[in-house]
């Protein structure tokens, strides 16, 4: 067996002895944390930040309507499709997310917790009142300076991405249901995560310490690859394309009806 086969073989054998998995992705499943715009070290930081909402609105939303407009027209991936079909199958628990293009859930994966929230709303901070992405157009247009306001009655509140922008801290319930996730996983799979920025980058040393097998899948070495049971050093697309396939054998040989 080669050793692309032997890694891809192993994760799926792990895979089929939890009962518990939970898998964590990065910021762009099927490509490097690196190559997405959201990337830490690229403009989303400056442009798209906390601080460019607060104090230079124009700009910000002058930035961030095509930035969010490409990032919401994606489709879902290979990946995408066959971390679904694993979690319809049972074998995968469930999702927790860097992502904030919602392709997982638009792939069918269930309860998919996304610590950044996604670009696919706005919102308003004093009344509640949310709006899709497709209305920021018309929003922005009926403004004299071009930044969208809440329409509610007497409202008129400026609005804000839903999403976590870069310098605020990440939603505080899908931080607590991912750790709370990680603490009941028996087994925790990362894929295309760099695990470089926290919280999230902390999130495998909770199954770490409690003796749950980990396992890395990815271009990018990442600083838990030492105590990993599976380290598989390329994009996660293909590797768990083929992992999906092993089990979609393994469970159609053990089934009664085939
Ligand atoms: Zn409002």
């Amino acid at each position: 067996m080669v050793d692309e086969e032997r890694g891809r073989v192993a994760i799926a054998d792990a895979i089929e002895r939890s009962r518990n998995c939970v898998v964590l992705t990065g910021l762009r499943l099927g490509g490097s944390d690196e190559s997405d715009i959201t990337h830490q070290r690229g403009e989303w930081t400056r442009k798209g930040s906390l601080e460019g909402l607060l104090t230079r609105p124009a700009e910000f939303w002058e930035y961030y309507e095509p930035v969010a407009n490409l990032i919401a027209r994606r489709e879902p991936q290979p990946a995408h499709l066959a971390l679904a079909e694993l979690q319809r199958a049972g074998h995968v628990r469930s999702v927790i997310t860097q992502a904030v293009d919602r392709l997982h859930a638009r792939a069918g994966s269930e309860d998919v917790v996304e610590v950044h929230g996604n670009v696919i709303s706005l919102r308003c901070d004093r009344c509640g009142e949310r709006y899709g992405l497709g209305e920021l157009p018309g929003l922005r247009a009926g403004a004299e300076d071009g930044v969208p306001r809440c329409t509610t009655e007497g409202c008129g509140f400026p609005l804000r991405p839903a999403g976590t922008l870069w310098g605020e801290p990440l939603i505080a319930d899908a931080v607590e249901k991912a750790w709370q996730l990680a603490r009941e996983a028996d087994l925790f799979v990362v894929l295309d995560s760099e695990l470089r920025t926290v919280p999230i980058s902390l999130l495998p040393s909770v199954p770490l310490t409690q003796g749950t097998p980990l396992v890395i899948v990815g271009e990018v070495p990442t600083q838990y690859d030492r105590y990993a049971e599976v380290v598989v050093r390329e994009p996660a697309a293909g590797v768990m394309v083929d992992v999906a396939a092993l089990l979609r054998d393994r469970d159609s040989e053990s089934s009664p009806s085939a």
